[in-house]
């Protein structure tokens, strides 16, 4: 009989991609999908996966662990096994470094490879993750404020100069020959950010069929005449997109689109509209989307200040009055609703207290993950939420919006084709062997509004290149994530 390192035997099989379930044994061996069989076979180390659906690792695009080995963690109780870092422009180590590294180090164990200290690059970060393992698979993408401030273009609200913009240019170039999967943007936290800076480094990631990955400048309604709309911020990187040929992932949509709005501004069909008008064009766009009808501000007072003075008006504009629209996400007045009173005193006395706004909608959250080019990613960070166990679990059972099988599509292989990872987000010969194994019946993401305390339950085994770091729900103390790297065809 043949023996192999690990052995799945007795469970449900799934390989999304082909759309493939059966009951079959697994065995992985050198870390990889050796053999699907139905003839008895054996291992070093066996899982009896009886009752239970085997899954691929889930792959999440979209996520700031960013070399904190807690939040490595953090995925694998998510169920994630291949992670891509570095989002949104790398915007939080620097747009307000101290209150940040403040925030971080009240984590326990904030055990870092620190992605973004300028006096490295992305290319050492990598061979870190390699020489000392990390919880999953994790990959970068090269932040354009972390570029910014490498090219010494040190403030966010100004333009960089030429000079400054072809050094960006040239170390993300390096990056991404040294295996970053592209350049990531958050335009809303460097508003200097001009056309011709998009649309270079826009360039720069689709001359190694990169990832151009966005976190636009706007988001929400917008007020007309006053604030501009998540579809101003949309437009812009879709004519960016256009122009450099790149190819454009849209971060976190939902929490640009999903929010309510009157009938005839219909926010979310009218974005959804925009990429679908924008793919039949031929640009390369696609979306993730974290299933969580809240906006938590996490960068503090002072950006969310502008969008609470501008309450009134808003309520002018609706014609009513809005309460318990922002909350407070930490400190002595956590939970409470912002007051006129109380935003003067947090201002005062803790001026990057964390808010969330309630104004999204979740079955706009829903209808913006329809679409076969949006799936999953968690944006998690310094906060942890199940993205993936609320849409394969929640939204299957209880929302019925996805079959098992479309639901892990938008978490495993839709993901993985994206940014490339042939071996990953799939069960078939070959594959890395990256499996999660769970209950179909009881898989399940929970959190309160805050997400301040979120929940993964269902998930008994979470398997990394062969290595089990969860077993029987419980984490084991292993490192067998490897980086990822992009790799231009
Ligand atoms: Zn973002």
């Amino acid at each position: 009989m043949a023996t192999y390192d690990l052995v799945i035997r007795n469970g449900l099989v799934i390989d999304p991609a082909s759309e493939f379930a059966g009951a079959f044994s697994v065995g992985v061996e050198a870390g990889k999908v050796a053999t699907l069989t139905t003839t008895a076979i054996t291992g070093h180390r066996e899982i009896d996966a009886s009752g239970l659906v085997v899954a691929p690792g889930f792959v999440d695009v979209h996520t700031h662990v960013d070399g904190n080995r807690a939040a490595g963690y953090e995925l694998i109780k998510m169920g994630v096994t291949s992670a891509i870092g570095g989002n949104c422009g790398n915007f939080t180590w620097f747009d307000n470094p101290d209150a940040m590294k403040q925030r971080l180090h009240q984590q326990k164990d904030y055990d870092v490879i620190n992605f973004n200290r300028l006096d490295r690059d992305w290319a050492d970060l990598l061979q870190e993750i390699d020489s000392q393992g990390y919880p999953v698979n994790l990959g970068l993408l090269a932040g354009s404020a972390t570029l910014r401030l490498k090219a010494g273009a040190n403030d966010p609200n100004a333009p960089a100069t030429a000079a400054q913009l072809a050094e960006m240019c040239r170390i993300a170039a390096r990056s991404i020959e040294a295996g970053c999967f592209g350049v990531s943007f958050g335009v809303m936290y460097t508003p200097g950010m001009t056309h011709e800076e998009l649309v270079a480094l826009f360039g720069v990631a689709a001359r190694y069929q990169g990832i151009a990955a966005v976190h636009p400048r706007h988001g929400g309604t917008g007020l007309p005449g006053v604030v501009p709309s998540a579809l101003v911020g949309h437009q812009e990187i879709i004519d960016a997109a256009r122009e450099a040929g790149a190819r454009l992932q849209i971060s976190h949509i939902a929490h640009q689109i999903a929010y309510q709005s009157r009938p005839y501004d219909d926010l979310t069909r009218r974005g959804l509209l925009m990429v679908e008008q924008a793919r039949a064009q031929g640009i390369d766009v696609m979306a993730d989307c974290m299933p969580l009808a809240q906006n938590v501000l996490e960068v503090g007072l002072p950006l969310t200040a502008a969008l609470y003075e501008m309450l009134p008006l808003v309520e002018k504009q609706l014609g009513r009055k809005i309460e318990n629209v922002v909350f407070v996400k930490e400190g002595p007045h956590k939970g409470k609703g912002l007051t006129p009173a109380l935003y003067r005193q947090i201002k005062e006395e803790s001026p990057m207290t964390a808010l969330a706004l309630k104004a999204m909608k979740e079955d706009l959250v829903i209808q913006t993950l329809l679409p076969d080019w949006c799936f999953v990613g968690s944006d998690i960070g310094d906060k942890f939420y199940p993205a993936q166990a609320k849409v394969i679990g929640n939204y299957v059972r209880e929302h019925g919006v996805f079959t098992l099988i479309q639901a892990l599509q938008k978490c495993t292989s839709v993901p993985a084709q994206r940014f490339g990872l042939k071996h990953k987000g799939r069960i078939a010969v070959g594959a890395d062997a990256d499996f999660t194994i769970f209950n179909a019946d009881t898989l399940s993401g929970t959190h309160t509004f805050m997400a301040d305390q979120a929940e993964t339950t269902g998930i008994e085994y979470v398997i990394v290149n062969g290595v089990p770091v969860m077993s029987e729900g419980k984490l084991l103390d292993t490192l067998p994530g490897k980086s990822m790297r992009h790799v231009p065809w």
